[in-house]
């Protein structure tokens, strides 16, 4: 994974740098509108964090340049408190989010793999385990011809079990892709959703697809 900072503030830009490539990313840093806007029409990055106030070109211009040469790489909008005017544009020009500075480095981590789980979704094909589907496209899910209506929750639980079948998910490794960083795993929640789950999928008497692994997790497969 790469991205791309387009931030300004020495102190800012070294902070994410040097907390992003500590969770493994690869991290291109630039300090000026005009160099962020050529790097980012490269399309070679996997996500954009985009300060607003830049110099050369500010931060609004540059996404409106990038969305006008249908760059669709997300963008992460970095704004000052109280300009929610700016976030409102930002929006509407096009970001994926924003984040308002001060911020902890832990909720900018939150919100970049959030924003790369979303493009991955979008962009991988049609998931399938025995007669149980899932579009990432589209979102929909179904068993059979049984259409199947899950919460956001829900449905990235399973989509986590559907991309990997067969293989036992810990309680750990579910709360790390599907739950925030903030999730505490000593709570029963992720048992709560898994019942909720299968109370979905495998209603009507159809083989159970989701099996408890007793004291370490669950596994999605058919017997
Ligand atoms: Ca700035």
């Amino acid at each position: 994974m790469r991205l791309l900072v387009v931030e300004d503030e020495k102190k800012v830009a070294s902070f994410i740098k040097k907390g992003l490539e500590e969770e493994g990313y690869a991290v291109d840093l630039v300090s000026d509108g005009k160099t962020g806007l050529t790097m980012g029409l490269d399309g070679v990055h996997d996500l954009i964090i985009l300060d607003l106030n830049l110099p050369r070109i500010d931060g609004l211009s540059v996404l409106q340049k990038l969305r006008k040469r249908k760059v669709a790489t997300p963008v992460l909008l970095l704004t000052v408190r109280a300009a929610i005017e700016d976030k409102v544009i930002g929006l509407d020009t096009g970001a994926d989010d924003y984040l308002t500075k001060p911020f902890a480095f832990q909720e900018l981590l939150a919100r970049v793999r959030a924003l790369l789980r979303r493009r991955a979704e979008a962009e991988s094909p049609l998931l399938q385990v025995a007669d149980l589907t899932l579009d990432p496209a589209t979102r929909l899910v179904s068993r059979g011809d049984e259409k199947i209506e899950l919460t956001t929750k829900e449905f990235a639980l399973l989509a986590y079990f559907m991309r990997n079948p067969g293989r036992v998910l810990t309680r750990t490794m579910i709360a790390e892709h599907v739950w925030d960083y903030d999730f505490d795993p000593m709570t029963n929640v992720i048992d709560v959703y898994v019942n909720y789950l299968r109370k979905k999928i495998d209603a009507g008497g159809e083989a159970k697809l989701i099996h408890t692994v007793r004291g370490v997790g669950y596994v999605m497969k058919v017997e």
